[in-house]
């Protein structure tokens, strides 16, 4: 296993629609693998395959929970309800933190790392989390969604209350 490159912003990888996986195979599972690696060696809750330069549907999610690591291949959201307003980053636009409004409820559907189906539901920062990185998929940046940046010293207060 190995530490990827996260890929930051601007990138052309990261504004363009990731084509399905097809396959399931070893070199799925070794960028799973990888991505997970990355993903807790750069304190995200989340990754998508294009922040590592790879343009497929793929991404993980880890909020830390007792959901533990949900590995999502091709994934879509098939229901939402309600909104949700709260600060979200992205380890592809290092130090950026800003306002962003979400579905407070999600329902997604996806297929594990092995090309078994499954669907998830989820809300509040779980959901938001899974909104994030579906977008990434379909190459649209949390900043195309921001209604306002935080200021510096907003961001320390809010590292203080962790
Ligand atoms: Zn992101």
């Amino acid at each position: 296993m190995s530490i990827l490159k996260i890929v930051t912003y601007p990138a052309e990888v990261l504004e363009r629609k990731c084509e399905p996986v097809t396959e399931f195979d070893r070199n799925l599972a070794r960028l799973l693998n990888n991505m997970y690696d990355t993903m807790i060696e750069e304190d995200g809750v989340g990754l998508a395959a294009p922040q590592v330069g790879i343009c497929k549907r793929v991404a993980i999610v880890d909020i830390g929970d007792e959901t533990g690591t949900i590995e999502l291949i091709n994934p879509e959201v098939i229901e939402e309800k309600g909104t949700q307003t709260g600060p979200e980053g992205c380890l592809s636009f290092p130090g950026l933190f800003g306002e962003v409004a979400r579905s407070q409820f999600v329902k997604v559907s996806a297929m594990n790392r092995k090309g078994k189906p499954f669907v998830i539901e989820a809300t509040g920062f779980l959901a938001r989390a899974l909104q994030h990185e579906i977008d990434h998929l379909n190459g649209v940046l949390f900043t195309s969604k921001v209604s306002r940046y935080f200021e510096e010293d907003e961001l320390e207060e809010m590292e203080g209350e962790e």
